[in-house]
């Protein structure tokens, strides 16, 4: 394999129209971005990556180009590690923010670019676990009233899901009353976990979590904010259920607080927020050395952050599941030729890419026809 060297970075603000709202604790989203990231080199291998850029898209673009593309060009493409701490050094203060999610988008090209350049998979670039296929979870059914909900939880079930996440939110007795609904609804064999997005006070989320437990579910996802790593400890000393957390997580040092003392059982790190595959990387096996399972946050993302997730899941030895928005997002669907997004996944299982890098073709007349106006 031969090295290559930097060419271009060229950052694509995209934005879409839901064809299906989002509701959560947060409100309703109709409308989302993301900024899809395209390196070049020399040798005429190009890869590609995924900012997380819910809102704002044009501002992360200009970040990514006028910050980020001339500390790269002009360097060679494997000294990956060399590049993300030069991008991390471009701004003082600590890590987070718009910065390291602009800094996902490249670091995920250049592994893309890595495995074409070796002509392998990038599961098997990151030392692979042999899995042709990894597991997946239905997300979500959303904060909706019930009929809406049941229609939902059919939808999920119909496709084949046998685990599905329900959005969870405020007041608290009508989220236990969900709670105890759905797991009737859903029977005892669809494996059911719950999303809060930081809705709850400790107090309320303790009594949800009683509710959780006592319906069998197998996590609760973010019920306090995040820098409440305090609240999240005394949480764990107040609930059964095993806590979730990590798709709000910029770094591995702001997730290590509450991985060294187990508060958390599960590390959901968004490869396209958090600094790309190097960091996200990073965090999944600082999470295995405490024996706490890695299950990638997907959300809103696009086919790039799902794909990229689906190769660390296959690499990572403590991947326990993977998020699988089951929408009809042009992000991905018509971005790339992977076969259509929500439609990949069979009886809850998904298939690795097995061409080289990430394994997408870009249907770059569907980015254009995306691009944030
Ligand atoms: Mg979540």
């Amino acid at each position: 394999m031969s090295d290559a060297i930097i060419s271009d970075v060229i950052a694509h603000p995209l934005t879409q129209t839901m064809t299906r709202p989002t509701s959560t604790s947060w409100g309703t989203y109709t409308e989302v971005s993301m900024v899809l990231v395209e390196v070049r080199t020399d040798a005429g291998v190009t890869g590609v990556g995924e900012t997380l850029a819910r809102f704002a898209p044009k501002a992360y673009a200009d970040l990514i180009e006028t910050l980020l593309k001339p500390r790269l060009v002009g360097q060679p493409v494997s000294n990956i590690a060399a590049h993300w701490h030069t991008m991390r050094r471009s701004l003082s203060g600590r890590s987070g923010g718009m910065l390291i999610e602009a800094i996902a988008g490249v670091d995920i090209a250049l592994w893309d670019i890595m495995g074409k350049l070796a002509g392998l998979p990038l599961a098997r670039i990151l030392g692979g676990m042999n899995r042709s296929e990894i597991d997946v979870y239905g997300a979500a059914i959303n904060w909706v009233d019930d009929d809406e909900a049941d229609a939902e939880l059919a939808r999920l079930i119909g496709r084949g899901f046998t685990n599905i996440k329900v959005k969870m939110a405020r007041p608290v007795d009508e989220a236990c009353r969900r709670i105890q609904r759905m797991r009737e609804k859903a029977g005892s064999k669809i494996g059911l976990c719950v999303d809060a997005n930081w809705a709850y006070s400790l107090d309320e989320a303790v009594e949800v979590g009683r509710a959780l437990s006592d319906n069998g579910y197998f996590w609760f996802e973010e019920p306090l904010k995040p820098e409440d790593e305090y609240g999240y400890e005394r949480l764990r000393e107040r609930c059964d259920v095993p806590l979730a957390a990590g798709e709000s997580n910029y770094s591995v040092d702001q997730a290590r607080r509450l991985l060294a003392n187990r508060t958390l059982s599960v590390l959901q790190p968004d490869v396209a927020r958090a600094g790309g595959v190097t960091e996200t990387r990073r965090m999944a096996l600082l999470a295995d050395a405490h024996d706490v399972a890695y299950a990638p946050h997907i959300g809103m993302s696009g086919i790039i952050c799902e794909t990229a997730s689906v190769h660390l899941s296959a690499a990572m030895p403590n991947f326990r599941i993977m998020e699988c928005e089951c929408d009809e997002s042009a992000f991905k669907v018509q971005i790339a030729d992977l076969r259509p997004g929500c439609l990949r996944q069979e009886n809850g299982r998904l298939k690795v890419p097995e061409g080289p890098g990430l394994g997408l073709q870009i249907d770059w007349d569907a980015v254009k026809h995306l691009r944030s106006q």
